[in-house]
């Protein structure tokens, strides 16, 4: 879906609501931590507010993923604001801040699709955890600490430590 700028431009800073469902395969393919995904239903809108183009709303999705501590396979219900906001590609405000947020825009209309996926797969861990403090694997006996102690220990040594434990090793 895309919006067209004029449309915009008409409805003198009145949003155009707006409701798309993007495409679960493509997204999936693009993100090689997406295990599985529902078709993400986006709700927003659309205004013009001075010389500047608004796009904003939500994005939302069941998404898979495996935990990368415990490989455990996990469902995410995700809700993902979007955000960004376009001027007309020779707006003076696009120049002077070549660190703004501010997109310039290319023809006539907004590519919602392309905005969106950009947007949902900025949002995606490369690291997904299944919770925050996910104990993951027992790197010894390889069982899931989140379910099961286990009793091997697996002191971590902090690597620019390590010589100094060995120094103690040797005392000993
Ligand atoms: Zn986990
Ligand atoms: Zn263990």
């Amino acid at each position: 879906m895309n919006i067209k700028i004029t449309e915009l431009d008409h409805r003198k800073g009145e949003p155009l609501p707006f409701q798309v469902t993007l495409d679960a395969a493509e997204l999936k393919n693009r993100h090689h931590e997406i295990r599985g995904l529902t078709p993400v239903t986006v709700e927003g809108d659309a205004v013009k507010l001075g010389n500047l183009y608004y796009v904003k709303g939500e994005m939302k999705a069941d998404i898979d993923f495996v935990c990368a501590r415990c490989l455990t396979p996990f469902t995410q219900h995700a809700s993902i604001p979007f955000s960004e906001t376009f001027a007309l590609a020779d707006d003076p405000q696009i120049e002077e801040d070549e660190e703004s947020d501010i997109h310039p825009l290319e023809g006539d209309q907004i590519e919602l699709d392309t905005l969106l996926q950009e947007d949902f797969l900025l949002a995606m861990p490369t690291f997904p955890l299944c919770e925050e403090d996910c104990k993951g694997l027992c790197p010894t006996c390889g069982v899931n600490r989140n379910e099961a102690p286990c009793s091997c220990k697996n002191e971590r040594i902090d690597p620019r430590l390590a010589g100094l434990a060995d120094l103690f090793k040797d005392n000993n």
